[in-house]
C-alpha cells in the first residue's frame, strides 16, 4: 500500500479551516505598519535631518553618519516598540533567494539596545558560501553589505530588515542590487538628457515596475510526499490529470476557499509592509493562480517581489499550503511567468510610455518609444540571457509561453504610426507647415484602443501606456532582467541623443532632427517587430529569415553575457566589469548544472525506489493471476497484455535509468563550466528525461490506483 500518499491524502481530507481576520476595516489603517517609510521617518527625525535623508534618497548620494546615526536610533526606537530584538542586513546574493543574518540590538557590555549609524550603513556578513564566481578567490575574500536608503527598512517576522547592497572589498557586485541601481542610474542620466530636448524641467527619470507574480498552490502534506517537489520544485513524473485546463475553467472560476483565505492572509502582510498588492485571480491552470501590485519605482519594486515572494513562503505554512514559484512544476500545464511592466516616468509626473492628445508629447513619447523598440532589437541576445534559467527553459519556446526570440508587438494602431513616419521620408516640411500633421504624428490617440494586451503570446509588448516584459520566469530574481532592460534603453537615448545633436549642428530644426532620428531607428529595428502569433511554428521559422536569435537553453543563451557588445556595454556604463560578468556567468552555469543535477537525482532516486518496486510488484500481482486463470483454463489474454506493457515501461526505466547515471559520471568530469552545462542539457536532460518520465507515466497509468506511491497531478491540482 502506498502509505505516504494515502496519509497525506488523508490530512488533506481533515484540514481545519484556518480563519483569517483582517487587522482593521481599512487597508490604509495597517498598510506600511511594518515600514519604516519616509512618513515614519519624517515623523521621527529631526528636520534637517528628514531633509538629508531625502535629499540622498532623491539624488542618490550617500547619506553622513550624524544623519545615519539617528536613523539608526529611530529604526531602533521604532522596531523595539513593536516587540522587535533582532535586526539583519537583507541583501540579495546571486543564489536567487534573499539572505539574512540576525543580530541582536542588546548589547551585553553596556546593557543597553543599540543600533550605531555605522552598523545601519556597512556590516560584513559572513558570506563566503555564496556563490562568486570565483571572484572572491581571485581577489578579495571578505565581501560586505552596505544600506541601500532608497528601499525602506522593514520588519519581516522578529527582525528589523535593512535592505542593502553586496559587494566585494574590491568593489565587485555580488548580489542583483548593486548593478540593477546602477543601470537605473544610467537610464536616468540618459532619459534626461532626452527629456531636455522637449522640457527642460525634467531632471530626473525613475523606471517604474509592476510585476504580476504567477504561482502554484498545493496542499503541503501532497508536496512533502513527493520528493521530486522537494528537492527540485518541479514534478520530474506525473500523468496529465483527466481534467486539465483543457476548459479554461479555472481562469474564469471562483479561488477556492482555502486559497482565498491564504491569499487574504499574506496580502494583509505584504500591505503591512508597504507592498502595494492589488489585484488577484485565478491562472490557466488548474491550481494556478496570480498576484500583482500597484507599480512603483523600480529597486521598491523589485525588493517587494522578493520580499512578496518570502512572505507568501511564510504564510504558507500557516495554512498547510505550499507555494510553488517554479517555473514549471506540472508537464502538459502552463507554467508561470512574472509579467515585467515597466515603464520611465520624470520628475514633472510624465509617463513617457503615456500617448497624449497633444502631437508635441507625443513626438516625445515616440521617441522613448522607438528607442525601446531599437534597444530590444540591439541587444535582443542579452535580454533573453537576463531570463535563462533551467526552469524558466521549460517555458520559453515551449508553445505556451513567450517564446525565446525576443520580439516586440505594438499593435495595429502604432504600427502605422511607425510606418507612416517611416515611409514619410521624403515629405519637405517647410516654414509655418505643421510638421506634426504632415507626419502623421498628430495621429496617435491619447489613449490606445487596439486591445494590445490581447497578445499574450509575445515576450515584450506595449500595453498601452508601459511595455511588459512577459518572458521573465516566475521564480527569477526581476533585479537580472530589469538591469538588461535599463541599461540596453539607456544606451540606445544617448545614441539617439548625440545622433540628433550632430543633425541639429548640420542645421536642422530640433524637430525635424528627432524625427530625422526616429525614422533611422524605426528602419533599423523593424525586423524585431512582429504582430502575429508568437507560439506558431511559422514564428520560429519567419524569425530565423529575419535572422532574430531564438536560443532556447540556458547554458547557449548566457553566452550572450560574454559578447563583446555586452561587456563594452556594462562597462561603458560603469554597470559591471568583464570580470563579474564572467563571474556571473560562470555562477549561472553552475546553477544550471545543479539544478539539472538534482533533478536527474530525483528521478534516479524516484524510479529505483518507488517506481520500479511498485511496477515489480504489480508485475508480480498479475503473474500470479495470469497463472491462475491459466490454471482454471480461463481465457488470460488481457492480463499476459498488460503484463507486456508493464514490463516493456519497467524495462526501458530500468535501462535508461543506469545509462543516464553513468552519463551523469562522465558528464561530471568535464571540467569546463560551460561544456559541462551545455552537456547536462543535451546529454542527460536531454536524452533521458522525456524518456524516462514517458514510460513512467504509463505506468502510472496501468498500475492499481491503490500502489502507487507518488500523489498524483489530479490529487495535488484540485484544491477546495
Ligand atoms: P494586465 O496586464 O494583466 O492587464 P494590469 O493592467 O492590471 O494587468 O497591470 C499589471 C501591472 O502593471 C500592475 O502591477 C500595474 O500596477 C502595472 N502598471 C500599470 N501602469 C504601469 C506603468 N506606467 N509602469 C509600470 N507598471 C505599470
Ligand atoms: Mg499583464
Amino acid at each position: 500500500m502506498a502509505y505516504l500518499r494515502f496519509k497525506a491524502l488523508e490530512q488533506v481530507q481533515n484540514r481545519p479551516e484556518v480563519r483569517v481576520e483582517a487587522p482593521a476595516k481599512k487597508i490604509s489603517e495597517f498598510f506600511g505598519e511594518n515600514s519604516f517609510d519616509l512618513d515614519k521617518m519624517r515623523a521621527a527625525l529631526s528636520p534637517d535631518v528628514y531633509e538629508k535623508v531625502k535629499f540622498a534618497i532623491d539624488n542618490g548620494t550617500k547619506i553622513g553618519p550624524d544623519a545615519a546615526d539617528a536613523v539608526a536610533s529611530a529604526a531602533k526606537a521604532w522596531a523595539i516598540e513593536k516587540g522587535i530584538t533582532h535586526y539583519t542586513h537583507w541583501f540579495q546574493p546571486l543564489t536567487g533567494a534573499t539572505a539574512e543574518k540576525h543580530d541582536s540590538f542588546f548589547d551585553a557590555a553596556s546593557g543597553i539596545e543599540k543600533l550605531k549609524g555605522s552598523t545601519l550603513v556597512q556590516q560584513e556578513p559572513d558570506a563566503s558560501s555564496f556563490p562568486n564566481g570565483g571572484i572572491r578567490s581571485t581577489f578579495e575574500a571578505r565581501g560586505y553589505t552596505a544600506w541601500d536608503p532608497s528601499s525602506p527598512i522593514f520588519i519581516l517576522g522578529r527582525t528589523l530588515c535593512i535592505p542593502t547592497v553586496f559587494v566585494s572589498y574590491t568593489g565587485e557586485a555580488l548580489d542583483y542590487k548593486a548593478p540593477l541601481l546602477k543601470a537605473v542610474e544610467a537610464v536616468d542620466r540618459a532619459a534626461v538628457k532626452v527629456c531636455q530636448l522637449f522640457d527642460r524641467n525634467v531632471t530626473r527619470v525613475t523606471p517604474s515596475l509592476g510585476c504580476e507574480q504567477e504561482y502554484f498552490v498545493i496542499d503541503r502534506a501532497l508536496h512533502d510526499a513527493r520528493p521530486d517537489l522537494v528537492m527540485s520544485g518541479r514534478t520530474v513524473f506525473g500523468h496529465n490529470p483527466a481534467r486539465g485546463q483543457q476548459l479554461d475553467d479555472h481562469y474564469f472560476g471562483a479561488i477556492p476557499n482555502r486559497v482565498y483565505d491564504f491569499m487574504k492572509d499574506f496580502e494583509i502582510e505584504a500591505l503591512k509592509l508597504g507592498i502595494p498588492v492589488s489585484t488577484r485571480h485565478n491562472e490557466v491552470a488548474p491550481g494556478q493562480f496570480e498576484v500583482a501590485p500597484l507599480f512603483e519605482e523600480i529597486n521598491k519594486a523589485t525588493d517587494h517581489n522578493q520580499l512578496l515572494m518570502e512572505v507568501m513562503n511564510r504564510v504558507a505554512v500557516k495554512h498547510r499550503l505550499k507555494v510553488l514559484f517554479h517555473e514549471k512544476p506540472f508537464a502538459g500545464l502552463n507554467g508561470s511567468g512574472k509579467h515585467n511592466n515597466w515603464s520611465l516616468i520624470t520628475n514633472t509626473g510624465i509617463n513617457l510610455f503615456q500617448p497624449s492628445s497633444s502631437a508635441r508629447e507625443n513626438l516625445q513619447f515616440l521617441t522613448f518609444f522607438v528607442c525601446t523598440i531599437k534597444a530590444i532589437y540591439e541587444h535582443a541576445g542579452l535580454l533573453r540571457a537576463s531570463i535563462a534559467s533551467a526552469g524558466n527553459d521549460h517555458r520559453l519556446g515551449a508553445n505556451e509561453a513567450p517564446p525565446a526570440i525576443m520580439s516586440v508587438f505594438i499593435g495595429s494602431q502604432l504600427t502605422e504610426v511607425l510606418n507612416e513616419i517611416e515611409t514619410n521620408g521624403n515629405v519637405k516640411v517647410g516654414k509655418g507647415d505643421n510638421m506634426y500633421m504632415k507626419l502623421g504624428i498628430d495621429k496617435i490617440p491619447e489613449i490606445i484602443l487596439d486591445n494590445t494586451d490581447r497578445n499574450r503570446t509575445s515576450p515584450f509588448a506595449f500595453t498601452g501606456n508601459k511595455f511588459e516584459l512577459r518572458a521573465v520566469g516566475s521564480d527569477e530574481n526581476v533585479g537580472a532582467p530589469m538591469t538588461v532592460l535599463n541599461l540596453i534603453v539607456a544606451d540606445v537615448l544617448h545614441e539617439f541623443h548625440a545622433l540628433v545633436e550632430k543633425e541639429m549642428q548640420k542645421g536642422t530644426d530640433k524637430k525635424l532632427a528627432i524625427v530625422n532620428i526616429l525614422r533611422k531607428f524605426i528602419k533599423e529595428s523593424k525586423k524585431v517587430r512582429f504582430e502575429g502569433d508568437g507560439y506558431s511554428a511559422a514564428w520560429v521559422k519567419e524569425a530565423k529569415k529575419r535572422g532574430l536569435p531564438n536560443i532556447t537553453d540556458t547554458p547557449r543563451a548566457l553566452d550572450a553575457f560574454l559578447d563583446k557588445k555586452t561587456v563594452a556595454l556594462y562597462e561603458k556604463y560603469n554597470v559591471l566589469s568583464k570580470l563579474e560578468l564572467e563571474a556571473r556567468n560562470e555562477i549561472k552555469l553552475e546553477n544550471y548544472i545543479m539544478k539539472v543535477q538534482i533533478e536527474a537525482r530525483s528521478m534516479g532516486d524516484l524510479a529505483h525506489n518507488h517506481i520500479i518496486p511498485t511496477a515489480i510488484k504489480y508485475q508480480n500481482k498479475l503473474i500470479e493471476n495470469a497463472n491462475g486463470l491459466q490454471a482454471l483454463k480461463l481465457n488470460n489474454t488481457h492480463v499476459l497484455q498488460t503484463i507486456a506493457r508493464v514490463s516493456e515501461h519497467l524495462n526501458v526505466v530500468m535501462t535508461e535509468v543506469e545509462k543516464m547515471i553513468a552519463e551523469r559520471k562522465r558528464v561530471n568530469k568535464i571540467t569546463d563550466t560551460r561544456k559541462r552545462a551545455i552537456a547536462y542539457c543535451d546529454d542527460i536532460k536531454g536524452k533521458y528525461f522525456d524518456k524516462i518520465r514517458y514510460a513512467v507515466d504509463h505506468l502510472e497509468l496501468l498500475i492499481d490506483d491503490e500502489d502507487w506511491p507518488l500523489p498524483k497531478y489530479r490529487e495535488m491540482l484540485f484544491i477546495k
